[in-house]
């Protein structure tokens, strides 16, 4: 089976093949870049409507290239293609980005004669880690750019066991990067600045399950107005800020008695929290996966692998139903693929 995938839902213009015979992911992705300030919802979608039939035109190459693969006979597949469903995210994220890629992906299982699957772009950054590492059934820290939260999957949905009670973390360090004059993407700054910082004291903020970013990043700009050194600032945001996501993630670990961690989300790139968690889940003597850099970042590939296992199971879309969600949660998601298992 091969799957088009396709990903716009903030600042990345993505698409991939994933083909499940040989388990390969092929992802083309276009990157808008503000030229000031962070992501403009109406520029992203600019950007969208000129990026993303670019890159699903060049995947599109590359599935005719490859289209008479192992086991697959090309004039049995629906299209020249050999492509058997179109996937795209329906959400969440920002709605005119989520339209105009809607538009795109509707008009593109339309003219290749494939049913659509509609994908929760945070459960696919979960199953793109369970597929990768081959855990069972993970928790999952999500640290995104917009989002913050713990899944772990509870009759047959993934609950939202913690989040974030106001913004997202990618999107916490990106405000203060924005505040003291870098440009965007903020996080891999404060990521390089910190290898020279020392810690100081900033608001720690987890309230049970939930934790808040608010607090400590009005300090971080204050201390930065204040004249404290910006490496400083930096280094102690990610101690912070990691930590407090390390010590949820370690409390769902422990509650669900789960021992499988997986990471998902562009933050999940930084290093300083991959090893936080890493050290975490060695003591408790949990294992840990992180995914491919490529497939942490915002990308079609995952998308393109859940929607083979949606597809699989005949979770598809009827075109006239297939309105995008700017606010689609991941515990609003029926885990069909997942069917045999109640727990
Ligand atoms: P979402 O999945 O919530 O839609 P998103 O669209 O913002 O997220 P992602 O690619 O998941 O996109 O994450 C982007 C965020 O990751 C940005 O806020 C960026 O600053 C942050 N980021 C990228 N690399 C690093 C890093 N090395 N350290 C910390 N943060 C990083």
């Amino acid at each position: 089976m091969r799957v088009l995938g396709i990903e716009g839902t903030a600042w990345a213009a993505s698409a991939a093949l994933y083909d499940d015979a040989e388990d390969t992911v092929f992802i083309e992705s276009d990157p808008y870049q503000p030229d000031s300030g962070g992501i403009h919802p109406r520029e992203a979608a600019e950007h969208m409507g000129e990026a993303i039939p670019q890159v699903i035109q060049r995947v599109l190459n590359h599935a005719a290239e490859t289209a008479d693969g192992e086991g697959r006979a090309v004039d049995a597949a629906p299209n020249e293609y050999g492509i058997d469903a179109v996937a795209f995210s329906r959400g969440p994220g920002l709605g005119p980005c989520l339209r105009t890629v809607g538009t795109a992906a509707r008009a593109a299982a339309q003219s290749l004669g494939v049913p659509l699957v509609g994908v929760n772009h945070m459960v696919a950054h979960l199953e793109i880690g369970r597929h990768q590492s081959g855990f069972d059934s993970p928790v999952c820290l999500n640290a995104s750019g917009a989002n913050a939260h713990l899944l772990g999957f509870h009759n047959g949905r993934y609950r939202v066991l913690g989040e974030t009670m106001d913004t997202g973390v990618g999107n916490a360090l990106d405000k203060f990067t924005r505040h003291i004059g870098w440009s965007h993407p903020g996080g891999p700054k404060v990521e390089e600045a910190a290898d020279d910082g020392e810690f100081i004291d900033l608001p720690y903020v987890v309230k049970g399950m939930d934790f808040s970013f608010s607090g400590i990043m009005s300090a971080a700009k204050q201390a930065a107005d204040d004249g404290e050194a910006i490496e400083d600032i930096c280094f102690s945001l990610q101690e912070h800020v990691f930590g407090m996501l390390t010590e949820v993630a370690e409390r769902a670990l422990s509650l669900t008695a789960t021992d499988e961690l997986v990471l998902g989300g562009g933050v999940g790139q930084n290093e300083r929290l991959q090893e936080m968690l890493r050290t975490m889940c060695a003591e408790r003597g949990a294992d840990f996966h992180v995914p491919e850099p490529r497939f942490l970042r915002d990308n079609a590939g995952m998308i393109a692998v859940l929607g083979a296992k949606q597809f699989a199971v005949g979770d598809t879309l009827a075109i006239e139903a297939s309105t995008v969600d700017p606010n689609f949660r991941p515990d609003q998601v029926p885990v069909t693929w997942r069917v045999d298992e109640q727990s």
